[in-house]
């Protein structure tokens, strides 16, 4: 107990003050910052005295919110994250960090990381809030000297050189780059300079792992955050931001638990002084700040003008919310040797020589606001080769541009101009909307005029590359087969980004930007932002890499285009004197895009419609598929799956390749698994305990199953190899469903085993009366293994039974 006091008074005395020993007595400033000095100067000035880098802080700058964004700015070749590279490329983000310099007793200056995680905005929590939680303290200073002007002089150079968060890897990053151990014998800073809304500081870091070394150069970006942060805007769940989550004790759900609030993440957009009135009326104005990129001097030419029309392309979105010319992209003008990627006054599509097939929009936020402060797309060279199969596999048979070994520069322009909108698109803050592309009707995808006029998907931000339902016979143009930026993302912009009319009271607000909704949702579906893409796939409507309004329907055109493509591969793709690698993995790309309308089409078995809705509006928030559409999905995969899809089968490839058709066998087996499921089959029980009478069961999904995979038994056909493998892939899920539900008092576990005994005295039929040898052979054992599971089990309970009599 003693203890437990003792160390009471020990934390109450850390809490209370910070009581700390005393420093040496000041030198004169002349002494600590001699007329040799190096100066430069920013919201705190720079010295750097030999190989010291000492900081002049005022008391103005004492107290407020000071941010650092931490880069890899070069690292060794040999030297990639295993994860996809990320984090081990030039000015690939590692870390960021908010901390404040305080004064402390004795003449120390302090450094603390300020947490935002927790926040109440001045109800009755405040002073709990502030009483429970305290700042870290990373580093104490003593303070060498006073300015002149009374500013505080530390030393900084021992800190900024070491392994810390706030200037170097964030925790959970450094776990995903896996660098290594710090080691300081191979570790210097180059620079401190000093501008004037930043400090940029770059250093040597060496790491060890092992007997190698990781040497890299670092650079961290110091700025000063605005003294009032940026009025941020809530989130809403119907239009698709980016948010910070923290805590907010403002908000409460009914039962009383605390609601996580986000401010979406935003530029800070606003008229100049002398517009403001314009702009109320209703009159388009240019921002007073306009979001400027600039394109990687080290991009490759012939891409620059498409990557800056990318980032144009937004300004009609953004005169939605009554700005113009508010985003452009620009080229770094020739000769100015001052510009630098890394420095945190630019934002940069940075280019990247890597192999990865990739292109990231990040940008950084004020966490106390959401206001983005800057942003670097990361784009990698092989993105190039992502588009290539990806256009090639879903608009080749439309396009004959695209019936080509390498894309003209126009198409491949074309093609990273929808890439760079698409991040961009991040960069202003907006998620991915997977939902955008289920508003196109199937026959408006067809549709030549509406199609071109519209394009495919409302949203750029969805993953709906091209449009691959349009058929050769529809006469679709490039317009109608590449996404843009469209009627959601304009919409988005607008409700992201509009300014409330002056002198919006703070409550008025949350109802004001709810009825903008409201009312965009009545005008049009289109406007809908959809989320909850995930790999069980619940919403089918949200699905990636999907469009159209009919799964089915999307994936029968999918597959003619593709059937299409596939007899033409060495045709297109093929050059003289190369192997037949990149065939292969064209081949492979096509067969992976295939898969894609698989699973489509199979999430819509037991899927369920997800609408968000606020009271305000009427409709459900959970609609089930009705029972028609699911069996839909069963009729299509026993026809476009199950079936051998013979025509994915390339002979020559596999003589020359040995790329073989289990690539679509094992998809095969895969999809049969996941449908003949304990999983899906508590999805398809939902919906029956929601009630509803039009719901697809348990036993009409193995039912539906059964008549694709054993058609055979009722046409006497032969069974091919493939289907064969299939109907024994079909008995063993069925087993391991008997087993699964071996001990358990549910439906589903009745209807499998009368399901199996179906199964079982069908083959045991067929088997017995067939003259098809082969079929016979087939029949007989899998009749055998479900009556070894079903029946013997009974005998052996019978004889038991009967030797007690
Ligand atoms: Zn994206």
């Amino acid at each position: 107990m003693k203890k437990i006091i003792g160390t009471l008074l020990l934390l109450a005395a850390l809490c209370n003050a910070y009581a700390l020993p005393s420093a040496d007595s000041l030198k004169p400033y002349k002494e600590i910052v001699p007329a040799t000095a190096v100066t430069g100067k920013s919201f705190i000035t720079v010295h750097q005295v030999n190989n010291r880098y000492l900081f002049e802080i005022p008391d103005s700058i004492l107290g407020r919110d000071l941010f650092t964004v931490n880069r890899i700015i070069q690292s060794p070749q040999d030297w990639r994250n295993p994860f996809s590279g990320l984090c081990s490329y030039g000015n690939d983000w590692i870390g960021q960090s908010m901390f404040r310099f305080r004064r402390a007793e004795n003449n120390r200056i302090m450094l603390q990381v300020v947490s935002t995680s927790e926040r109440t905005s001045g109800n009755d929590l405040s002073a709990s809030l502030e009483r429970n939680n305290t700042d870290p303290l990373y580093a104490i200073f003593p303070v060498l000297a006073k300015s002149p002007e009374g500013a505080w002089v530390i030393d900084m150079t021992d800190f900024l050189n070491s392994d810390n968060s706030v200037f170097g890897y964030m925790a959970a990053i450094k776990m995903l780059a896996m660098p290594g151990t710090f080691a300081a014998d191979r570790s210097f800073l180059n620079s401190v300079k000093a501008f004037p809304a930043n400090i940029e500081i770059a250093s040597t870091r060496s790491y060890s792992a092992g007997n190698t070394t990781l040497t890299g150069l670092y650079n961290s970006s110091l700025i000063l955050l605005p003294k009032e942060p940026m009025k941020g805007r809530l989130t809403d769940e119907r239009v698709g931001f980016f948010g910070i989550v923290p805590t907010d004790f403002r908000q409460w759900n009914d039962d009383g638990t605390v609601k996580m609030a986000a401010n979406i993440w935003r530029w800070k957009l606003e008229p100049r002084k002398e517009d403001m009135e314009k702009y109320f009326r209703g009159e388009l104005v240019e921002p007073e700040k306009p979001i400027v990129f600039y394109i990687d001097p080290a991009t490759p030419k012939k891409w620059v003008p498409y990557l800056v029309a990318g980032v144009n392309d937004w300004q009609a979105a953004f005169e939605k919310a009554g700005f113009r010319n508010a985003i452009f992209a620009k080229e770094v003008p020739e000769g100015d040797t001052t510009f630098d990627i890394n420095d945190a006054r630019h934002n940069v599509i940075v280019y990247k020589a890597s192999a990865i097939g990739n292109a990231m929009g990040h940008s950084l936020q004020d966490p106390r606001s959401g206001e983005i402060i800057e942003s670097h797309i990361q784009w990698y060279h092989s993105v190039q080769e992502i588009l290539y199969k990806w256009y090639l596999t879903q608009a080749g048979a439309v396009d004959t541009a695209a019936q080509k070994p390498y894309f003209s520069d126009e198409l491949m322009g074309q093609l990273i101009r929808f890439v760079s909108s698409h991040e961009v698109g991040h960069a202003v803050g907006l998620r991915h909307n997977w939902g955008a592309s289920s508003t196109t009707t199937i026959a408006q995808l067809r549709d030549k005029k509406w199609v071109e006029a519209n394009g495919h998907t409302p949203s750029i931000m969805d993953y709906a590359r091209f449009n691959y339902v349009a058929q050769p016979e529809d006469s679709i143009g490039e317009a109608g087969l590449f996404p843009r930026i469209g009627d959601y993302d304009k919409w988005a912009v607008e409700w992201g980004y509009k300014l409330l009319p002056p002198g919006t009271a703070a409550g008025a607000e949350a109802p004001i930007l709810d009825k903008w909704i409201v009312d965009k949702l009545k005008e049009s579906k289109r406007f809908r932002f959809g989320i909850g893409d995930d790999p069980s796939a619940k919403f089918p409507d949200n699905q990636r890499e999907d469009m159209g309004d009919d799964a089915m329907e999307a994936g029968k055109y999918g597959i003619k285009n593709l059937q299409r493509i596939a007899p033409q591969l060495f045709n297109w793709v093929q050059t003289p004197g190369a192997t037949y690698n990149r065939v292969e993995d064209v081949y492979k790309a096509l067969v992976a895009q295939y898969e894609w309308y698989i699973k489509h089409v199979t999430a819509n078995v037991g899927g369920v419609q997800f609408t968000p809705l606020t009271t305000s509006q009427n409709g459900d928030v959970y609609a089930f598929f009705p029972r028609s559409k699911q069996r839909r999905a069963v009729e299509f995969l026993n026809k476009e799956l199950f079936a051998t899809p013979e025509w994915l089968r390339n002979r020559r490839l596999y003589e020359l390749t040995t790329t073989d058709f289990t690539i679509v066998t094992d998809l095969q087996k895969r999809t049969l698994k996941q449908l003949m499921d304990a999983k899906e089959f508590d999805k398809l029980r939902e919906a029956q305990i929601s009630g509803d009478a039009d719901v697809y069961q348990a036993g009409d999904l193995l039912n539906d199953l059964y008549k694709g995979i054993f058609e055979e038994l009722q046409s006497g056909a032969d069974i091919s190899p493939e289907r064969r493998a299939l109907q024994r892939a079909y008995v063993s899920n069925l087993l391991g469903l008997l087993e699964e539900y071996k001990d358990k008092e549910q439906d589903a576990g009745s209807v499998v085993k009368d399901h199996a005994k179906q199964v079982m005295a069908a083959c045991k039929a067929v088997a017995n009366k067939t003259a098809n040898q082969g079929n016979k052979l087939h029949l007989g054992p899998l009749a055998e293994m479900l009556s070894a599971r079903l029946e013997k089990p009974m005998e052996m309970a019978k004889q038991r039974a009967s030797q007690m009599q």
